[in-house]
């Protein structure tokens, strides 16, 4: 039950982030002065903490802004002037999902980007295979989708390394595109995954398709705030994708509908 409530107050901090960052902000200023009222004086250390908890937020926030490049260089979109989009799947492969999802990506002739797992793909590693003979891209996206920004660097280095690891493993060349879990990430995370060869990839459109919160809804969210260039967040593993798969070929023809064409990441041209 808590954990029904937690799910649903981060989905609430997630979809209203900078009015949450203003909320937290106003909270803590009322808390700075409401705990000093009985002092005359507010002592030092609470004016220090309070502006070291406003600067660490700033210093945060481009570790978990999906679009910012101020820690280093991340393809959040492509070309806002080509019609271009690209659907991508995160944390599989799954032994339900991905089938679904390659079947519902065939049928459509829609070629995608697979951000894959490599603990996943080690247990699946036949569905890795059908991913790129059916045209598709593999991405990188860490080995057990450890939350980078807990990680020290050599932690993250591992993470990635193994990642990559076991999806050369499976197809005799390694990934050439990383997507860091959660969109979480230092300045040396994506040091490290460029010193890998690897080009992090975020995302622009983001319909929350973890929620389940119905076919039409992923539809109508992607549509809403679809624009030329945008790379579309999906995943095939996490959870039951059943709703993502079926949410597909609708959502590929309105897609096409409105004039753009899918295309891989790779194919993307960058802004
Ligand atoms: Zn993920």
């Amino acid at each position: 039950m808590l954990r029904e409530e937690y799910r649903q107050w981060r989905d609430w901090v997630y979809e209203h982030y900078p009015w949450a960052y203003a909320l937290g902000t106003g909270v803590l200023a009322l808390a700075a002065w409401g705990l000093c009222r009985p002092l005359r004086r507010r002592p030092a250390w609470v004016w220090g903490g309070y502006m070291a908890t406003l600067g660490i937020g700033a210093l945060l926030e481009p570790c978990v802004d999906p679009a910012s490049s101020l820690y280093g260089s991340v393809l959040a979109h492509g070309r806002r002037d080509k019609p271009l989009v690209a659907l991508t799947f995160d944390d599989g492969p799954h032994p339900h999902n991905t089938p679904l999802i390659l079947e519902a990506l065939a049928k459509a002739q829609a070629p995608a980007t697979f951000f894959c797992l490599g603990s996943e793909a080690l247990s699946y590693p036949h569905l890795v295979r059908a991913m790129v003979a059916e045209g598709h891209l593999v991405g990188s996206h860490t080995f057990s989708h450890r939350n980078l920004l807990g990680c020290t660097p050599h932690t993250t280095r591992q993470e990635i390394e193994k990642g990559l690891l076991a999806l050369e493993t499976i197809l005799s060349r390694p990934p050439q595109y990383f997507r860091p879990p959660y969109g979480m990430r230092y300045p040396w995370t994506l040091e490290i995954s460029r010193s890998l060869a690897q080009e992090a990839v975020l995302w622009s459109n983001c319909p929350r398709d973890w929620q389940e919160p119905g076919v039409e809804t992923i539809k109508a969210r992607v549509l809403a705030a679809l624009q030329p260039g945008d790379i579309i967040l999906l995943h095939d593993g996490g959870g039951d994708r059943t709703q993502t798969a079926q949410a597909l070929p609708g959502l590929i023809a309105a897609i096409r509908e409105r004039g753009y064409q899918l295309a891989r990441v790779d194919q993307l041209e960058r802004a």
